[in-house]
């Protein structure tokens, strides 16, 4: 007596089908779970054995041996509890081998025989399509997970006699319309209502939040408390171009994986935008644990970091971001192999230019030089060396205070944006560059090639500037950025004076 029942498990960001093989003999009772299952995938045992007996099936006393198949890959948590049963069920006859074909299990039990939602749904489902699977059968709670996969049925199930009642043809499946009549499409309330025109003046400041986004560059916002600097960052997804198809369903996934999806209960069709405190540790920022969650940079994916009050950020916390800013990816070694998630965000840093917040307004700051720069200096190195466009944020003029809005919305901004990224797309197809933030040194000589009189140009704002070289690059990228930004095909020497501006962070080489 044997079946094999199809179910999945997420191994870091990627997911797997894998395969439930059941065998009952007759024998020394038992029941055995092997195939590298982790703690709570071995608990399955007791939760299977009792659902079943409550839900009116008492095992005999045969010897159970489940085999998850392949068994290289290590499985966690409780989403083979259903298969588990199913498989049981099946291999004792009591369903009918052919209503388990081609059908994807995923879902927790209950000790009364009630299914669960699990984590991880989405990716799961999406997976077990791409491998030619139509149907999946989930717990209820998580169905509007599978329905997010077009083409895939998707079928709810509240307990397993349910599950039952369905594979046996007892019941005609429940209407899955029922479901979407009330889904919704996208999750447009994530309080996107903010716009750039709600920001009154600092049209310098939105010029740089403008180049930052369509060039996919890290910003940096320096200014005093109160200056706007948390007012634009979380404008930010706003300029952002649209979440693809694509891009959607792998947040998503993302979520899913984070159990975050079902707070929303929507497909992310937002850029995400992540401000982790600055009492974050390193483990919830790029993700940790036995089987490592996705950390925050992960949940940022496709979108926005927010790292308010940068120095009081420890710096270990900092340096950990390194390797992700560099691989836009975060790798995480366990005994049990390596776990890779995405971790490709923008990052955007707020700070005070100096401890109290108010210099270089000499009648309020009442810091020392020696102060100031040991300030500015907790967040020196390789963050700063990851930041392309750093700017200075005022405090709003009186003038600009007239409660006068913004000249122009978030959506008009994002349409220049967008313009600059298909600029951006055509010139590095096929490189496996996206965007002008991700050249590096060679691809900078390559693509932003200058004429005499801007060479020229820039050597001279070097001197006079005593700028770094580390600087050199950031600037050349920046400047690329902003000529496609004006659809210009060559950098002119107004746009390397603005790129330039876009360098105030040199003042941290102090
Ligand atoms: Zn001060």
């Amino acid at each position: 007596m044997y079946s094999t029942i199809t179910s999945g498990t997420i191994y870091g960001i990627r997911s797997r089908l894998i395969q439930v093989e059941v065998d009952i003999s007759q024998g020394l009772p038992g029941f055995q779970i092997v195939g590298l299952p982790g703690s709570e995938v071995r608990e399955a045992r007791e939760r299977v054995k009792v659902a079943l007996k409550n839900v009116g099936v008492a095992l005999p006393a045969v010897c159970i041996n489940v085999n998850l198949s392949p068994a290289d890959i290590p499985k966690s948590g409780t989403m083979f509890d259903l298969p588990v049963a199913v498989g049981i069920l099946t291999a004792l006859s009591r369903l009918p081998a052919e209503s388990v074909k081609d059908t994807l299990f995923v879902g927790e039990l209950g000790l009364s025989g009630e299914v669960k939602p699990v984590k991880g749904v989405l990716p799961v489902v999406r997976e077990a399509f791409l491998k030619g699977i139509k149907r999946c059968i989930l717990p209820q709670d998580n169905a509007w997970e599978g329905q997010l996969v077009t083409d895939m049925e998707s079928i709810g199930v509240a307990d397993l006699q349910a599950a039952v009642r369905l594979l046996t043809g007892a019941e005609v499946r429940p209407a899955r319309t029922e479901r979407q009549e009330t889904f919704p499409e996208n999750d447009d309330n994530d309080g996107s209502a903010e716009d750039f025109a709600d920001i009154s003046g600092q049209e310098s400041l939105k010029r740089a939040a403008e180049v930052a986004a369509a060039g996919f560059h890290n910003l940096l916002l320096v200014g005093a408390p109160g200056s706007g600097k948390t007012m634009l960052a979380r404008r930010l997804p706003a300029i952002l171009p649209p979440l693809s198809a694509e891009e959607s369903l792998e947040v998503s996934s993302i979520y899913s994986i984070s159990g975050l999806l079902q707070s929303s209960g929507r497909l992310k069709t937002k850029r995400p935008f992540l401000d982790p405190h600055h009492t974050i540790t390193g483990r919830a920022l790029v993700g940790g644990g036995r089987i490592p969650a996705p950390g925050v940079i992960s949940l940022a994916h496709r979108g926005v970091l927010f790292l308010d009050e940068l120095p009081e950020f420890k710096r270990e916390t900092l340096d950990i971001l390194r390797q992700p800013l560099e691989d836009r990816q975060v790798r995480i070694a366990r005994s049990s192999g390596t776990y890779v998630y995405p971790a490709d965000f923008m990052l955007v840093g707020a700070m005070n230019p100096c401890p109290c917040g108010y210099y270089p307004d000499m009648s309020r700051c009442r810091c020392t030089p020696h102060e100031i720069r040991r300030y500015l200096r907790r967040i020196s190195g390789p963050i700063l060396d990851r930041i392309d466009v750093c700017v200075e944020v005022r405090p709003v003029e009186f003038a600009d205070m007239t409660g006068q809005p913004g000249k122009e919305s978030s959506a008009q901004i994002r349409e220049r944006v967008m313009r600059a990224r298909t600029v951006q797309a055509e010139r590095f197809a096929r490189t496996g560059i996206h965007f002008n933030a991700d050249m590096r040194a060679a691809d900078v000589g390559r693509y932003c090639a200058l004429g005499s009189r801007e060479q020229a140009f820039l050597e001279k704002l070097f001197a006079s500037m005593k700028l770094s070289a580390r600087g050199y690059h950031r600037i050349l990228k920046v400047a690329r950025t902003i000529a496609d930004l004006a659809g210009a095909d060559r950098i002119t020497e107004e746009h390397l004076a603005e790129a330039v501006c876009y360098r105030n962070m040199e003042v941290f080489n102090v």
